[in-house]
């Protein structure tokens, strides 16, 4: 898993990946992603569905342009 922005793996991010947000006494993770609450991991795991929905209709309209 190499292919989205990630932050080196010996730096720990100071600010929340969704709200930018300063971190309270517990951090979440989702995909190696540090966030500050559940509700931001919960829009965070809403963001990735997305991309993903979002490349799977690119896929499927350079297909049709392929036919
Ligand atoms: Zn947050």
């Amino acid at each position: 898993m190499r292919n989205s922005p990630q932050y080196p793996w010996n730096v720990a991010p100071k600010r929340c990946a969704v709200c930018d947000g300063r971190f309270g006494l517990i951090r979440h993770y989702s995909w190696r992603t540090a966030l500050c609450s559940k509700k931001c991991v919960n829009r965070f795991k809403a963001r990735q569905e997305g991309d993903h929905r979002w490349l799977r209709g690119l896929h499927s309209a350079a297909w049709q342009r392929a036919q």
